[in-house]
């Protein structure tokens, strides 16, 4: 089984990285390490940048050897928004407790009568370690179309779950099962990305 080094600290995503990616072992990102920096103006750039800062600080610090790291860098990306929050997903209404606050600040921030589609794209950076797998870092990525909700609902999920609704639901990321979002989601999408580049088989674990 290949030990990956996942680049995050975000609880959201470990947790859906080990139902999505049952097949891998991951070593999580240590409290003492680096900050990892994003300073792009693309998904793509922020999760090469986090895989290979990690890469990086692990070569030189990590306690236990590790075949290649993982990176995820992902948001919301709402069209009456022009595209925002986007990249800026994890600092948007940084001043703002709780994302039942920041759900409702975004919401509130849509223009009269505007438009409410919007997806979640999700890039994943992957860092083979040297000596330990061949290779360059790559990029796969993933998305899911929706539409915003008038509301924050449900409990499930993080972020910005809870106002999203996919298309062919009626129901929020926030209220359908984990399962569902699993099925369909831009991170999942993202991971049958991945496990086809790295030659893994197994599909996710069901989760409810
Ligand atoms: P970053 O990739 O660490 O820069 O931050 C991603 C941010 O986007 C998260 O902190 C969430 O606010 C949001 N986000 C990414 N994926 C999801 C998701 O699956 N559900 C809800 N919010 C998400």
């Amino acid at each position: 089984m290949l030990r990956i080094l996942l680049a995050s600290r975000n609880a959201g995503k470990l947790r859906e990285f080990s139902a999505l990616l049952p097949d891998l072992r991951f070593v999580l990102w240590p409290a003492e390490a680096t900050e990892l920096p994003e300073t792009g103006a693309f998904f793509q750039d922020n999760a090469l940048q986090k895989a290979e800062g990690a890469q990086a600080w692990w070569l030189e610090h990590g306690t236990e050897q590790v075949d290649g790291v993982l990176a995820d860098d992902s948001g919301l990306c709402v069209d009456a928004l022009w595209g925002g929050p986007g990249v800026l997903s994890a600092r948007f209404a940084s001043e703002l407790p709780t994302y039942r606050d920041k759900n409702r600040h975004l919401l509130a921030m849509l223009p009269e009568g505007a438009g409410r589609t919007a997806r979640f794209v999700c890039v994943l950076a992957f860092a083979p370690m040297p000596g330990r797998l061949p290779g360059e870092p790559f990029t796969v990525s993933g998305a899911v179309e929706g539409t915003l909700a008038h509301d924050h609902r449900g409990d499930h999920g993080f972020g910005y779950d809870p106002i999203f609704i996919p298309d062919g639901y009626e129901r929020t990321f926030g209220e359908l099962p984990a399962a569902t979002k699993h099925s369909l989601s831009h991170r999942a999408r993202a991971c049958a990305a991945l496990r086809a580049r790295l030659g893994l088989n197994t599909g996710p674990r069901s989760v409810s």
